[in-house]
């Protein structure tokens, strides 16, 4: 039989970022960017940001950029470097943001990974290219982001042009080039959590469709009427993308430039700016209850703290909410752009079970599919809430590759992305992350999540922050060993007795550390995140014969 296809008859329109720009200067004109100063804060509305994008887009093919090229940025949360989120994609470059808290050997790693061209920098972070000098060839131009200071001297990078005189010497209007929805628009290297970084790079078609995705009502619900304030780094996945969530949206922009940890600074920018919706990874939000308990301050207009890059914590998560402060936590990775999952309760969940949904990492989110594979068989399993396995993606916005080929396996035969994450599904379809793959705590051959064990010790009344890491045990293979920090006023008055004993109703017996070895403060990665590699690295075995807390 025959049979006849019909072909669509919809326009084969680029899925660009230019979109989102026509929408900031014919419909958004009026909404502010807000950037914290020193003193007080730079003010300016799309109206006055589209012009200096376009004088932007003109410095830089004065500066020899061509489509395709790699414009790399070491800055801040800050009006300038949107600008460049801008001006770089749409005319047909590739951004690169610079991870500032990277190691000098990681950054020129990345820089020349990249090939990057031209590299924009804040002027306090100058400093950090210093160990650079003579490493970095392919850069041919550093362009200087200052509001008055010159860079500091003798960082032996020749010659630094200035931002501001550059955009002065252009025209408002520049003739956008037109896109291939294909072409790359921005990358981003992964933080190396648990390896060397790795460059994603991702196109105008899924920045554009993640973008939509963001701003869906059981994902983010970002609307114009929001003001939002990203105290995810730029440089972090796109800052989750939320730089261009905003855009489409008309929501107000409110950027805490580099008081990002600084809780003071960040309550009192959100008070005064009316922000409606935070978002940032668990570390700052610790910080932030500690700070709103200790002065008193409440954010009342904030509806929704935007939480994920690690697992939220139950007791972050009461606290919070105790403070008025509804977190929604969400899970992805730079490799998902990143957003992977959202955890809203679906309907029909009962208010008692409100919480416990909340907790996990939520359901897929639209365009974006998932599965759990076995480690060894590669076997997909069930979603009964028991069975866990590697979640493994595949969408429109989950990377096919990394940039110069590295780790191709991570692409299974039929075409899905293994996130490296461990994970279970409900039936209801809610993810629980287990652990990564490369923490999970392999006891007597059973898994010990670390994640759910940082969790029940960070429940501790009297403990801030718990990471957990499994230590070679001579009969059991691995034995988990938990790194607890005290809070302030309960230092040096806390127990190994006392914490084991207040787990033994929580999880497992065999499940007990081995240890708990009270320290100042977990080490973090550059995006905030325990830093296990570095407990690993300087942690003294299991003491022989110590009389395991577990078995006892
Ligand atoms: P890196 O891989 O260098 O840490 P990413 O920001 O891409 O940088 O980290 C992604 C990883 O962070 C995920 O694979 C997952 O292990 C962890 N993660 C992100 N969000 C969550 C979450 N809500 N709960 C638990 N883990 C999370």
């Amino acid at each position: 039989m025959e049979v006849s296809v019909v072909e669509g008859l919809m326009q084969d329109y680029e899925l660009s970022l230019q979109h989102v720009l026509w929408r900031l200067e014919r419909l958004h004109g009026k909404s502010e960017v807000v950037t914290k100063r020193e003193q007080g804060v730079h003010r300016m509305t799309n109206a006055d940001l589209v012009p200096r994008i376009n004088r932007l887009a003109g410095a830089l093919k004065r500066l020899g950029v061509k489509p395709g090229d790699r414009v790399a940025t070491l800055a801040f949360n800050n009006y300038r470097h949107l600008e460049l989120y801008y001006a770089v994609p749409c005319m047909g470059a590739v951004l690169h943001t610079l991870n500032l808290r990277l190691f000098p050997q990681h950054l020129e790693f990345i820089i020349n990974d990249a090939q990057d061209k031209v590299l924009f920098v804040d002027q306090p972070l100058v400093g950090l290219l210093k160990p650079l000098a003579g490493k970095i060839p392919s850069i041919e131009k550093i362009v200087l982001m200052t509001d008055g200071a010159p860079a500091a001297e003798g960082h032996g990078l020749g010659e630094m042009l200035d931002y501001e005189t550059l955009l002065n010497a252009e025209s408002e209007d520049y003739p956008w080039p037109k896109l291939s929805e294909r072409m790359a628009g921005a990358m981003c290297y992964t933080s190396g959590t648990t390896g060397n970084p790795k460059g994603v790079v991702y196109s105008h078609r899924s920045q554009f469709i993640h973008t939509m995705g963001v701003l869906q009502k059981d994902n983010l619900a970002i609307s114009e009427t929001d003001s939002v304030l990203p105290i995810v780094p730029m440089f972090h996945a796109n800052s989750w993308g939320l730089p261009y969530a905003i855009g489409m949206s008309g929501a107000k922009c409110i950027f805490p430039d580099r008081w990002m940890g600084d809780a003071k600074v960040i309550c009192e920018l959100a008070d005064q700016e009316g922000a409606t919706i935070l978002a940032g990874v668990p570390t700052i939000w610790i910080g932030t209850v500690a700070y709103m308990k200790e002065t008193g301050k409440r954010l009342p207009k904030v509806h929704t703290v935007v939480c994920g890059g690690s697992a939220i914590p139950r007791a972050l998560m009461e606290s919070m909410d105790a403070l008025g402060l509804r977190m929604l936590h969400a899970w992805g990775m730079t490799e998902t752009s990143p957003l992977g999952s959202v955890a809203r309760p679906r309907a029909g969940t009962k208010p008692e079970d409100e919480l416990n949904a909340r907790l996990t990492q939520g359901v897929i989110v639209p365009a974006v599919e998932v599965r759990i594979c076995d480690a060894a068989t590669g076997a997909e399993l069930p979603w009964d809430g028991v069975a866990f396995g590697e979640i493994q993606v595949r969408g429109p916005w989950i990377a096919r590759a990394y940039y110069n080929g590295y780790d191709p396996d991570k692409l299974t035969e039929d075409g899905w992305f293994r996130t490296g994450d461990v994970a279970k599904i409900t039936p209801e379809g809610y993810i629980q992350i287990v652990d990564r793959t490369k923490d999970v705590i392999k006891s007597g051959g059973e898994w010990i999540s670390s994640v759910e064990l940082e969790n029940a010790i960070m429940a501790h009344p009297k403990i801030m922050e718990a990471a957990v890491i499994g230590l070679a045990h001579p009969k059991w293979d691995e034995r988990p060993v938990a790194f607890a920090v005290p809070k302030p006023e309960f230092k040096g008055q806390v127990t190994q007795e006392e914490v084991i004993e207040f787990l033994k109703d929580k999880v497992a017996k065999w499940w007990l550390p081995d240890e708990i070895r009270f320290i100042d403060e977990v080490p973090k990665t550059s995006v905030g995140k325990f830093d296990k590699k570095v407990l690993r690295a300087g942690a003294v075995p299991i003491k022989e014969n110590a009389a395991p807390a577990a078995r006892k």
